[in-house]
């Protein structure tokens, strides 16, 4: 069989990619639990969930089922003035899951559609109510997405640097990480001010700022200072969500609740695109009146898409079976134990795990020059013995599907500890 590949060479522009000087993208042409098949029959082992969705594996017997059923009964309709059994199923699976103040649930299309809903959602509440709070609060190392209010709440950084002059301002403070608690609380309670309409963050885990951790405590402290100054807080899930952290959701461990969550990645088991905003009672209700210019405005042609609610209630029903649960506690065990293992290791600075995830921070003093291809070095090492795995800069992760085995997690570690023994060389 001739390859995709000059055909996807001639016409396709890839996300994330500079196309000067990299090496043309791999076809793959099926996926298999854990593993993606190549055109030419090898299997990758997909130890990053295929950016963080895939929580289940590929092609899991279940949810394909439901997507053909559901493909060949309703595709979809308008879902203003409409409504479908898919999407009223998700509500209610989704209810069930979220903690209970959360009464409302609006359909979107990805993660970076799920923070816009949430930031509006958040924006015009107070503008409904005539209270003029447009200001929010966000981590200076956040990311939230690639649309431009999502961008806008992430950190400043290169990828966003052609938009900056264009990005609403926010009221950025530094992430709690281990040993900055205090500092963050301190800024917190400086950057809350009258205008301060939400507090925007990605709760316990920032992914794509390299795998950095912080504690439920200082999260805890974090929303009773939002709680005091009625500040909405907004919780991005996108990434956490669905037993990344160990539990259901991040912020499933807060005595307190937030006012909005943010889902999508893992919502359909790496399927189908959806985003979620979930929110309180009392935001919505701020939206309900005879007033026709508090509606919420907001909608895409794809909102409630029936066959990605069907993929995602079909995924809500493996996540009930107790044998998932059973390898979500596993894999968060055995991380635990590679994590143990790799702390002390020489070539790391830090070895961090959370749930389901690992993260290893590579020693860089061996210079610059290194480091700017230490993250190809390690990307193409792993490839080259059929592992994904796709470095944050000098930070591995591993973040498998659930049900990878303690064999094929072995594996994955095993070359770890390889790759790590030839960095010693440098
Ligand atoms: C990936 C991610 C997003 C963006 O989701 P997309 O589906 O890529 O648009 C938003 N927030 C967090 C925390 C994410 O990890």
């Amino acid at each position: 069989m001739m390859s995709i590949l000059p055909t996807d060479i001639q016409n396709i522009w890839h996300p994330f990619t500079q196309t000067y000087g990299s090496t043309p993208p791999l076809p793959i042409v099926k996926g298999e639990g854990l593993y993606l098949i190549t055109e030419n029959g090898d299997k990758i082992m997909d130890a990053v969930s295929s950016w963080w969705t895939s929580i289940h594996g590929h092609c899991h017997p279940y949810i394909a089922q439901k997507i053909g059923e559901q493909a060949a009964t309703l595709d979809h309709v308008i879902f203003a003035g409409f409504t479908h059994p898919k999407a009223v199923e998700l509500s209610v699976g989704l209810k069930k899951l979220l903690p209970q103040n959360f009464t409302k649930i609006f359909f979107s299309d990805d993660g970076s559609t799920s923070v816009e809903v949430a930031i509006k959602m958040a924006l015009q509440f107070w503008h409904n109510q005539e209270k003029p709070k447009n200001r929010i609060i966000a981590f200076r190392e956040a990311y939230h997405g690639d649309t431009f209010g999502a961008m806008a709440v992430g950190g400043r950084g290169s990828f966003n640097k052609a938009f900056e002059s264009l990005l609403f301002e926010v009221d950025f403070i530094d992430a709690p990480l281990p040993g900055k608690e205090e500092g963050t609380l301190l800024q917190l309670q400086k950057a809350i001010g009258e205008n301060t309409a939400a507090f925007i963050f990605e709760p316990l885990l920032l992914g794509t700022a390299g795998m950095q951790m912080y504690s439920v405590e200082v999260l805890e402290k974090m929303m009773a200072l939002c709680a005091k100054a009625k500040v909405l807080t907004i919780a991005d899930e996108v990434l956490t969500g669905f037993y990344r952290t160990g539990k259901c959701f991040a912020t499933s461990n807060l005595k307190s609740g937030t006012d909005i969550i943010c889902m999508s990645k893992g919502i359909t088991g790496g399927t189908m695109a959806l985003g979620v905003t979930a929110c309180s009672q009392y935001i919505f209700d701020a939206f309900v009146s005879e007033d026709k210019f508090k509606t919420f405005f907001h909608g895409h042609s794809y909102t409630g898409n029936p066959i990605a609610c069907a993929a995602a209630c079909a995924n809500i029903e493996i996540l009930a079976e107790e044998k998932t649960l059973q390898n979500i506690a596993n894999l968060c065990a055995q991380q635990k134990q590679w994590m143990e293992k790799f702390k002390n290791h020489p070539a790391l600075i830090d070895a961090r795990n959370i749930g389901t995830i690992n993260a290893f921070e590579i020693n860089t003093e061996n210079g610059s020059s290194y480091f700017n291809t230490l993250r190809d070095d390690i990307y193409n090492f792993f490839l080259q013995k059929n592992i994904l795995l796709r470095p944050l800069g000098n930070i591995i992760y591993v973040m498998p599907p659930y049900c990878i085995t303690n064999e094929e997690l072995k594996i994955i570690y095993t070359q770890i500890d390889l790759f790590l023994q030839t960095i010693k060389q440098h």
